[in-house]
């Protein structure tokens, strides 16, 4: 297919995102979230460019298993731990630390003969409600990890519900609950994703646990990457595929509901729902066309979407189009569609080439 669509990885922009996760947080060590493809990144070259990070986070063994085959030997950590004695074995051959989130998975490390110990990370639950120990239970399942001998000191996190909101209140009540479960007892703690890591210094402990930041996007949903000091890593980019003079009263795209109001230039843009553009975007999202941003208009199509080329008259043919990414926030297309930056990023498909710079 030779269509013009792109996402092109800064790969320099990546590596800076994480040095900015090391000044803000400097006495921390780095665990960085690549789970979901590296959130649509690509796994295995942005697990190359962070070979400086302290570890890589994956959600599942699948996930590993594809860093480890590609010869990544930077420690990784599963987020969801093992679903069964096999899948435990698995990971102490491949060195993988482990979630024990729950009395199935410590008793499975209790009963599985393993090649080599495995580190834990054991997830207390402090009000997600999702993965996590009853915080009562910390005591007891430090103590039975603690009796496995694995010579390795379990590391005691949790997982914010709300850090990303600038009320504080549901964030200081996890990290009370977090510190009343686990006090006394020994082992480096983790707290913080990328909105605690900016805005709850309190919470970056022994571990931060980094997503969305090193991707260049904000985790808050009232500022962009550039205001948090980021740069952003994917630019999204395609062409003008046909640039057509309407006249006022025509209609744009699929069920007629766009019209325009007088007459003028329309532009296609060769990117669609089925390459990952989120269909809900609104007329008005803005796209970015010879440099200038020009509003959708009209439904997301499966292959093409329709912007209005009033604002930059001499548009043609074949001009670059950048769907978000340099120039053109992320978080400003998922404004325009009711979603956030993390969706729009893990929801490309596999249409779209990527292109790495900066290796
Ligand atoms: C995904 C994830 C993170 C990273 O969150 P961001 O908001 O992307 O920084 C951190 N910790 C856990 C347990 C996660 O699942």
């Amino acid at each position: 297919m030779s269509r013009p669509l792109r996402a092109e990885i800064d790969l320099e922009a990546l590596r800076a995102n994480l040095h900015r996760v090391q000044a803000v947080a400097p006495g921390s060590r780095i665990m960085a979230v690549i789970k979901a493809n590296a959130y649509g990144h690509g796994f295995v070259p942005v697990a190359r460019a962070l070979a400086d990070a302290d570890g890589l986070a994956v959600a599942c063994l699948d996930e590993a298993l594809e860093l480890r085959d590609a010869g990544i030997d930077t420690p990784i950590l599963l987020l969801e731990g093992c679903l069964d004695p096999a899948e435990l074995m698995e990971a102490a051959r491949q060195d993988l630390a482990v979630v024990v989130h729950c009395e199935d998975q410590l008793r499975m490390l209790e009963k599985t003969r393993l090649v080599r110990p495995v580190t834990v990370w054991l997830k207390i639950n402090t009000g997600m409600n999702r993965l996590g120990i009853d915080p009562a239970e910390a005591r007891v399942f430090h103590a039975r990890l603690a009796a496995l001998g694995a010579g390795r000191a379990t590391v005691l996190m949790t997982h914010l519900a709300a850090a990303d909101e600038r009320d504080v209140s549901m964030t200081e009540q996890q990290v009370r609950c977090f510190d009343e479960a686990i006090a006394g007892l020994a082992g480096p703690q983790s707290i913080a994703n990328s909105a605690a890591i900016l805005g709850h210094p309190g919470t970056h402990r022994d571990w931060v646990r980094p997503g969305i930041m090193l991707y260049g996007a904000s985790p808050f949903s009232d500022t962009i990457g550039a205001e948090e000091g980021l740069l952003p890593v994917m630019t999204l980019r395609s062409e003008l595929i046909a640039v057509r003079e309407c006249r006022a009263g025509d209609t744009i795209g699929y069920g007629g509901d766009w019209r325009c109001s007088e007459d003028m230039p329309v532009g296609v843009v060769a990117i669609g729902y089925g390459d990952g553009y989120p269909r809900h975007a609104r007329p008005g999202t803005p796209v970015l066309v010879g440099g200038r941003r020009v509003p959708l208009v009209g439904r997301v199509s499966m292959d093409m979407i329709a912007v209005d080329l009033r604002g930059v008259p001499d548009a043609a043919v074949g001009d670059q189009a950048v769907l978000w990414g340099r120039d053109l926030p992320v978080e400003a297309i998922a404004e325009g569609a009711g979603t956030i930056s993390y969706e729009l990023f893990c929801r490309l498909t596999r249409r779209v080439p990527m292109s790495y710079r900066n290796a």
